[in-house]
């Protein structure tokens, strides 16, 4: 089974419109584009003329976010909201968040042009937030979080590695940093959030797919975690160290068997000893944790394993152990109605069975959750390698892609107006009966 002649089209497009972009760049040799950046103001001149040119009409919000929206079968309907992030993080690839606002794009002038918005009972808008991946202000999804209505006024004294405020930051570009919260959606003028993003893993690889659903957003948690000993000379007998550094070892290890088992993952990528002497016992240890789960309850129950693994270690070593939170995040679970359409839409593109995985990597649905039902649709990219130049994608799955999405939109119409109809038959049949027992 092939995708439908219009996406096989619209994926050459995107593909030629995601290089195009990978040009507006702050890095000499590679791909870096921030928020609120003069690179940024230019991918928005680019895209928004797209837009233009699809039947969109623009607009920049007031939290640097390009917005582009068709009206459905009558003017002011609450949107159908179609996200991903224009942003990257530095030596970035080319399709991270870029390929979901892209595709996203050429599927709505593909709806407008077809005919297709003229009877939606929603009207469409496609979003390219400014900020995802936080690479200039250390805080992430900021332009999420405001169309979501989670925007927090005290992120405007944060700075970039210029010194540069982030009210600064918005004056440049032309905007009040006093008015960005206005830029929330409210559930009276949204129904809801799509997004297509690749998929950052090498599942779909793994099982020859080009796409799936996403069943939940992980919860996510960050330690600093910081193991108490003594430092003392090699010659020192094992019964009477206190051994900082070996401790840290088995939790470590330990670690890695507890998620392995309670199938969550967790990392550790950071570790240092202190004082650092090959033949001096280490008096402190020092490691990072990220733990990830598809639900907030798998996470703390694994780090209450976690922690008490940890503690039974401590005991043996007769070293202490404290830890700091750095990062946490709940899960964002997809909305069942939204996510069948999406798996529908994949099997009406792929002609085959659609399944959900939980995304590991954070996503601007996570942002929007907190207000509107969300529902991701992943697509396959080579080895599961984002974050990297090497970064890449099929332009046949980019296909299947697109197709399923365009069908995840009509889906959600033709289940909208299936419900409508119902409702409407319900009262008729109600009202019959009221005139049936005042007649009686
Ligand atoms: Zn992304």
């Amino acid at each position: 089974m092939s995708a439908a002649q219009w996406a096989e089209d619209a994926a050459r497009t995107i593909m030629d419109r995601c290089d195009q972009l990978a040009t507006l760049t702050s890095m000499e040799n590679g791909i870096e584009r921030t928020y609120l950046s003069p690179q940024m103001a230019k991918a928005f001149e680019l895209v928004g003329g797209w837009m233009r040119d699809a039947g969109l009409t623009v607009s920049i919000d007031p939290a640097g976010n390009l917005r582009g929206r068709a009206e459905g079968e009558r003017d002011g309907l609450p949107a159908l909201v179609l996200g991903s992030h224009l942003d990257s993080v530095p030596d970035a690839g080319k399709y991270d968040g870029i390929l979901g606002v892209i595709t996203a794009l050429s599927v709505a002038e593909h709806l407008v042009k077809s005919g297709a918005t003229a009877t939606l009972p929603f009207a469409l808008e496609v979003v390219g937030f400014g900020d995802e991946e936080g690479a200039r202000f250390g805080a992430t999804l900021l332009g999420s979080y405001a169309l979501g209505g989670g925007w927090n006024d005290e992120w405007l004294d944060l700075t970039d590695a210029d010194g540069v405020t982030m009210r600064q930051a918005f004056r440049d570009f032309g905007l009040d940093p006093e008015r960005v919260a206005e830029a929330a959606h409210t559930t009276e003028d949204a129904i809801g959030y799509l997004e297509f993003h690749i998929e950052q893993g090498p599942i779909l690889e793994q099982r020859d797919r080009a796409l799936s659903s996403v069943s939940s957003i992980a919860a996510a948690s960050r330690y600093m975690v910081t193991i108490h000993g003594l430092s003392c000379h090699i010659a020192t007998p094992y019964d009477l160290r206190h051994d900082a550094l070996t401790a840290a070892a088995e939790i470590i290890t330990g670690i890695d068997r507890i998620s392995r088992e309670a199938g969550t993952r967790a990392n550790v990528g950071e570790i240092s000893a202190e004082p650092g002497g090959v033949n001096v016992i280490a008096g402190k240890a020092t490691f990072s944790l990220d733990l990830r789960a598809g639900t907030d309850e798998l996470r703390d129950e694994t780090f209450a394993r976690i922690w008490d693994m940890a503690a039974d270690v401590c005991e043996r070593y007769h070293v202490t152990m404290d830890r700091e939170c750095i990062h946490t995040a709940d899960s964002a679970q997809c909305d069942p109605f939204l996510r069948s359409c999406i798996e529908e839409g994949i099997e009406q593109s792929e002609g085959k069975e659609a399944f959900g995985l939980i995304s590991y990597p954070g996503h601007d649905g996570m942002a929007v959750a907190g207000l509107l039902p969300i529902a991701m649709l992943y697509v396959r990219c080579k080895g599961g390698i984002s974050h990297s130049p090497l970064e890449s994608v099929r332009e046949d799955d980019v296909a299947y892609g697109a197709d399923a999405f365009a069908h995840a939109i009509e889906n959600v119409a033709t289940r909208l107006r299936a419900a409508a109809d119902e409702a409407e038959a319900r009262s008729a049949a109600l009202n019959a009966d009221v005139v049936l027992a005042m007649e009686a």
